[in-house]
């Protein structure tokens, strides 16, 4: 699609309507915790976790990895499996792993503190430019741009660009870099633009009668609000349907460790068997163990990135056979405990009825 862009020389109300951003900003934003620190380190964990998450979620999560990991030692020297377990249910494990190297790195390379310098920030394992530039403005006010999600939006609307999803990013970041406060601010600019785009500038519906740039906003003026800006193809989503077993034996359930690579891995499931429609019935001899199937006790549904999938959740009996990894008894009062996938967490709180397991 070609470009219809209409940012060309920033126009004259864009000064009056930064400044009615940030005094809305300063008026209404949501007191979320994070925002009461300027510790670099508890905002790059917020940051972490926010990443496609939504806030409420992060506030119970953010303030329990604090009180667990206080500092870049405490989570640079903690086992791999206490950091999943601390992250379980958030998703996207991988930025766990992420969290404590680079907390290795930090440790290594800057005896423990957070480096104020960009490159440094980069140069960090699963560090990129967004959460560079929302710890370095926020903890220490410098003048670094960020762009995620909401700030493409914003500025896409409040500007009129116009261009596909791609080129719309790579437009947002050279704005967001003009924007950004180069003297003081950069921390405040920032969240404006993000909580503008959380709570007014929406993506469906967006609230332009209580938006402080609406004076200013190209796409309100030519009613493409709720056209720009232009979404993402989508993949077609992929319907999966597994069988997860629940295998009890005494106070114990039998659980499964994922791969020690690809998607979830190192996480701990319920026993899990793809089923399709050439492999209708299940051979649960392929876990390792002899299981006897019983009956199906529910279905639950979940989604992972493009995969629709449907569980089957089915009780199995075991004999007396001993069980090698993959597989381990764990008590049943420990589940929580383990570093478990969001899937497994909704199928054991649907077994057992613990919503804590949720
Ligand atoms: S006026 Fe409407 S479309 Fe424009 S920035 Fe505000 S909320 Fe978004």
């Amino acid at each position: 699609m070609p470009k219809r862009s209409t940012d060309t020389a920033a126009p004259a109300p864009e000064f009056a309507a930064r400044r009615e951003l940030l005094a809305w900003y300063a008026k209404e934003r949501r007191d979320l915790p994070w925002r009461r620190t300027r510790d670099p380190y508890a905002i790059w964990i917020s940051e972490a976790m926010l990443q496609q998450t939504r806030v409420e979620t992060v506030i119970g999560y953010w303030t329990r990895f604090l009180a667990r990991f206080p500092d870049v030692r405490a989570l640079a020297s903690a086992d791999e499996s206490d950091v999943l377990t601390a992250w379980s249910g958030l998703g996207y494990y991988r930025r766990a792993r992420s969290l404590r190297a680079a907390a290795q790195a930090i440790v290594a390379r800057h005896d423990g503190k957070f480096p104020r310098d960009a490159e440094a920030v980069r140069a960090l394992p699963g560090i990129g430019p967004y959460t560079t530039g929302a710890v370095l403005s926020i903890a220490f006010d410098q003048p670094e741009a960020l762009v995620d999600g909401n700030v493409v939006r914003v500025l896409s609307r409040w500007f009129a660009h116009d261009a596909p999803a791609a080129a719309a990013q790579r437009w947002a970041w050279e704005r967001a870099r003009e924007l950004v406060p180069k003297s003081k601010g950069a921390g405040e600019w920032n969240q404006a633009l993000m909580e503008l785009g959380a709570t007014v500038c929406t993506p469906r519906s967006p609230a332009c009668e209580r938006c402080p740039v609406a004076k200013a906003c190209l796409a309100r003026a030519r009613g493409l609000e709720n056209v720009l800006p232009r979404a993402k193809e989508r993949p077609e989503p992929i319907d999966v349907e597994l069988v997860a077993w629940v295998v009890e034996r005494g106070g114990d359930v039998l659980v499964e460790q994922r791969p020690e690579t690809g998607r979830m891995a190192g996480l701990w499931q319920l026993p899990t068997e793809q089923r399709s429609p050439r492999r209708p019935q299940l051979f649960p001899a392929e876990l390792g163990i002899e299981l006897t199937p019983g009956p199906e006790l529910g279905l639950l549904r979940h989604a992972i990135t493009h995969h629709r999938i449907r569980v089957v959740l089915q009780r199995g009996t075991v004999g007396r056979a001993r069980v090698a990894a993959p597989l381990r008894w764990v008590p049943k009062a420990e589940l929580g405990t383990l570093a478990l996938t969001g899937m497994a967490r909704k199928a054991l709180a649907a077994a057992f009825g613990r919503p804590n397991l949720e």
